[in-house]
């Protein structure tokens, strides 16, 4: 029997979602082919005083195309897209997919070895990076790979002369590169060749740790993207009149999906962040009558600590998902006693191309009596999921066990990596890694994870990565990562390391290696000298021993 025949999730959903779905879209470029010519002077980007039109967007994204392909782009190749969330980076993503290309995000906080193995791993042919991050990291790098055109950008570009809320940016020269406006200008009116871009084209290599470790390219679908973004449009209810806050990262699949695929979708104006600032988030809410946005609890933990915050200024943001880290209740009821409004929980991963999980737009998420954890919903269109014992046999309602997935979301495997692909992805079939049950009603909780993974403020750690970069370490025998809890984060990264006898180094500076190697967000918090490391008889860490390790 197939995944799909058992429908052991049709459950409390609306009559309308309870339909099968007739997909619209299966091609993320023919998505935004109707937007603009549905609406071609509307407002697709905003950014500080900048607008974009889906009309000017479209023939920049042209251009961005044509001018990669005079550069030697072919059909199938990578761009790595290293920057902040800014209008460029909807442009590259955008004219790669139109050059027949796939495009690849790279967080910018990605030190040089991490962007470097992102670089090598995918083959990427260009990369776009902001200026300041290609003279601070990639400029050492990008030689060693098989880049061979490299294009930078400036974040003051397509802001508006008047605006000087990027107070502190400057240009910087970045010789041998190209830079991304004077391309664009160049190549405005060349025609792009015509490519073959299907539903089955992969669009995006979308980095993740996944369920067995190192990082690994996601590789999702034109149609895994195309499937979502209208899963986020008939889920929450989004069309052209709403205006989404851009501010999860770009990079990440929530920011891709949740963010610029449906506005490519909808043609609703894309708001960008620059960056997570609580007091400019807040009075751009305000400014722009912003109605929707997607991102991880901490935005909304921040805009309600945030000092000019209030139920005014958030009134126009009436449709919120928090997604990619657990929402206590505490902090959702507190959040609607502030500013009236309910945060719906979504559930997924990088691999299933954002949400497999929802609460409907309307309804509110039951909470479960014994964990505490809010549901993370119940699975979206065409989506089935099981909840697996450790022999991958069916559990009922109200039994704990594996989350596995099946939809049109689930992405088509890992770059390069057919064994991580057959061991988390098999036939099409995600195992999540995550651990959870469904209750009687058809409601999701997720409650632990079978995965070694860290969840920061939704940004995923990998404890592995972390420990090879302590073993370069001179002093440091062993070392183990794990995540504790923290209040604000939810969890946060704290090393246990033990020292090679005779040798000395301090927490604080085992801490500024990692900090000199890693993006910041996986570098321990704390480190914990101990003696010795607990392991099994096999030498396997006993990381959830270490959650409760006792004093040295
Ligand atoms: P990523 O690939 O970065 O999107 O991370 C996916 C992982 O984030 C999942 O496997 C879960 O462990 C976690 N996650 C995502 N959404 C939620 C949620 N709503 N509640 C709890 N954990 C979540």
């Amino acid at each position: 029997m197939s995944i799909y025949d058992e429908k052991v999730w049709l459950a409390q959903y609306s009559p309308a979602q309870r339909q099968p779905r007739t997909i619209e879209y299966d091609n993320a470029l023919a998505m935004f082919d109707a937007t603009v010519e549905r609406n071609p002077d509307g407002d697709i980007i905003r950014y500080f005083d900048g607008r974009i039109t889906a009309r000017e967007l479209d023939e920049l994204s042209d251009a961005f195309a044509a001018g990669i392909t005079d550069a030697g782009f072919r059909p199938g190749e990578r761009v790595v897209i290293y920057a902040q969330n800014i209008p460029q980076f909807v442009i590259a993503q955008l004219g790669t997919w139109k050059a027949g290309g796939t495009a690849v995000s790279a967080n910018p906080m990605y030190r040089a070895r991490e962007l470097e193995e992102i670089l090598r791993d995918s083959g990427a042919t260009v990369l776009v990076a902001l200026q300041s991050l290609y003279k601070d990291v990639a400029e050492n790098v990008v030689g060693s790979t098989g880049v061979r055109t490299v294009i930078t950008t400036s974040e003051l570009d397509f802001q508006s002369a008047n605006s000087g809320t990027l107070a502190g940016a400057e240009r910087v020269d970045c010789p041998g590169t190209i830079d991304l406006v004077t391309m664009l200008e160049r190549f405005r009116e060349t025609p792009v060749p015509p490519v073959d871009v299907g539903p089955d084209t992969v669009a995006f290599l979308t980095y993740t740790s996944g369920t067995t470790g190192p990082p690994k390219g996601a590789m999702t679908t034109h149609r895994n993207v195309a499937f979502n973004a209208q899963t986020y449009r008939d889920w929450i209810g989004i069309d052209a009149d709403d205006v989404i806050l851009g501010v999860a990262p770009l990079f990440h699949i929530t920011g891709l999906v949740g963010h610029i695929a449906l506005s490519l979708l909808t043609g609703a104006p894309l708001v960008l962040m620059y960056r997570m600032d609580p007091e400019a988030t807040v009075e751009t809410i305000q400014q722009q009558r912003v109605t929707f946005t997607v991102g991880s609890i901490t935005v909304f933990i921040a805009l309600m600590n945030s000092e000019n915050s209030s139920r005014e200024a958030l009134q126009s943001l009436t449709k919120i998902c928090s997604g990619g880290a657990p929402i206590p209740p505490s902090t959702l009821a507190a959040f609607e006693e502030k500013f009236g409004h309910y945060i719906h929980n979504i559930y997924g991963l990088t691999e299933t191309t954002s949400p497999s999980h929802c609460v409907p737009f309307g309804t509110r998420a039951p909470v479960d009596e014994l964990t505490g954890a809010t549901s993370v919903g119940v699975p979206v269109y065409d989506t089935v999921v099981r909840i697996v014992d450790d022999n991958g046999n069916d559990l009922p309602p109200g039994e704990i066990g594996e989350l596995v997935t099946a939809g049109p979301q689930v992405v088509a495997g890992y770059w390069n990596k057919p064994e991580a692909t057959a061991k988390s992805i098999p036939n099409g079939v995600l195992h999540t890694g995550d651990v959870g049950y469904m209750d009687a009603d058809g409601w999701f909780y997720i409650i632990d994870r079978k995965k070694d993974q860290i969840n920061a403020s939704g940004y995923k750690v990998w404890p592995r990565e972390v420990e090879d970069v302590l073993y370069e370490h001179d002093a440091v025998r062993e070392a183990a990562v794990v995540g504790v809890p923290d209040s604000y984060r939810g969890e946060t990264v704290k090393a246990f390391v033990s020292l090679r006898p005779g040798s000395s180094a301090t927490p604080e500076e085992l801490i500024a290696f990692t900090k000199e190697r890693l993006a910041t967000y996986k570098c321990p918090r704390e480190v914990e000298i101990i003696a010795e490391i607990p392991k099994t008889a096999t030498g396997k860490l006993l990381r959830r021993e270490l959650r409760t390790v006792p004093e040295p």
